[in-house]
């Protein structure tokens, strides 16, 4: 269909050294001189170089290499794509170019290829500065290694974000704050923190059907992000989303793109691609049509995901809304009167509250359409 110009991309490289025991991500454990992963970055180059034919790169506003573990391809393979990114569109110093990276697989050298290659945000998947947790988790690197690709990093990059978890069974409240403390101390720029959830047919899921392991516990985890609320706000990070933090200036735009209704392509096995025009908004993934909505179902997507963002909505979208969805202003009053949502400076936004139980926000504004 004709669509509007596609301002984000995605580059999935679904490789890790070996599987996490809680991750359902489309990745697979796979030495780093394995010849599969050569052929799955010729082949993601190949794509790209056919994207730019035809001119699909050309409004790119943000680019986004994540996995799996990017940092477990290893450097030639690395400079192979962003050299190609590089030729294919217009890779400025104002397009934000993310790499996820993880510490047992983040070099120097890496660090200062990756920047002299484009990349201009690096994000580590730390999840935890506790060995004991991390051991919990089946990460491949200790606390040591996330200090170590930190300090990598700051020796190119101002844009370092880390990712934390939290509600993970035996992590106490101690173990958590100290973490997100030492990730602020550490002088990340960028703070995610996601509670630990317990996805279908992963080795944490058997887990708990055997009954070796606790399930999370909702109080727990909206502890654990209430510890994270505060200790943020604290050391200077700017709540924007309802998992990510920043310093000021450094949220993560292509982030943003995705909560925003911005259309983005994704290249690879299993990325989401979100095509859409003034009518119509698809997502495609591997082939297979995972979204079809009219505006309707559009007005109403966009929403309900304004609201994981701290600023919410306009009044101006609310407004435009509601030519299709008569209901949305009587939905929004409702959800304010159950303190779900609030109403100021001509914008709707979340309330704590509102986060906590994000399924009844998110839902009560998506079945609008
Ligand atoms: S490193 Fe990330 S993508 Fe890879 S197995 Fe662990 S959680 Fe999944």
């Amino acid at each position: 269909m004709p669509h509007d110009p596609y301002r984000a991309l995605y580059l999935h490289l679904p490789f890790c050294v070996r599987r996490c025991g809680y991750c359902d991500f489309a990745t697979s454990a796979v030495p780093a001189d394995a010849p599969e992963i050569d052929a799955y970055v010729e082949d993601l180059c190949l794509q790209i170089r056919r994207k730019a034919k035809e001119g699909e790169l050309g409004a790119l506003e943000t680019v986004y290499l994540g996995g799996g573990t990017p940092s477990h391809i290893g450097l030639a393979r690395l400079s192979m794509l962003l050299y190609t990114l590089s030729l294919s569109m217009h890779l400025t110093p104002e397009v934000e170019c993310t790499m996820e990276a993880n510490p047992e697989s983040l070099t120097e050298r890496m660090v200062r290829d990756a920047w002299a290659l484009g990349v201009n945000r690096l994000s580590i998947g730390v999840q935890s500065f506790d060995d004991e947790v991390l051991a919990v988790l089946g990460r491949a690197h200790s606390a040591d290694d996330a200090r170590r690709a930190i300090e990598a990093a700051h020796t190119r990059f101002e844009n370092v974000s880390v990712d934390l978890m939290c509600g993970i069974p035996g992590q106490g409240a101690e173990s958590f704050e100290a973490s997100v403390r030492e990730a602020a101390a550490l002088g990340a720029a960028h703070v995610s923190v996601y509670p630990l959830t317990i996805e279908a047919h992963t080795p944490f899921d058997a887990a708990v059907l055997a009954g070796d392991m606790e399930e999370p516990d909702d109080d727990v985890e909206a502890a654990h992000m209430e510890i994270a609320a505060c200790v943020l706000a604290e050391a200077g990070y700017e709540r924007y989303e309802v998992a990510s933090y920043a310093r000021p200036g450094f949220e993560c735009r292509h982030n943003i793109a995705y909560w925003t209704g911005v259309p983005y392509l994704g290249l690879g096995r299993s990325a989401a691609t979100m095509t859409q025009n003034a009518e119509r908004r698809m997502r495609v993934q591997d082939g297979r049509v995972t979204d079809d909505m009219d505006a309707r179902g559009m007005a109403a997507e966009d929403l309900m995901l304004g609201m994981r963002m701290t600023c919410g909505v306009p009044d101006e979208l609310v407004e435009a809304a509601a030519v299709l969805l008569p209901d949305a202003p009587a939905v929004l009053a409702e959800l304010e009167g159950e303190g779900l949502v609030a109403h100021a400076d001509g914008r709707w936004r979340p309330t704590d509250r509102g986060w906590l139980c994000g399924n009844e926000l998110y839902g009560r504004l998506f079945d609008l359409a």
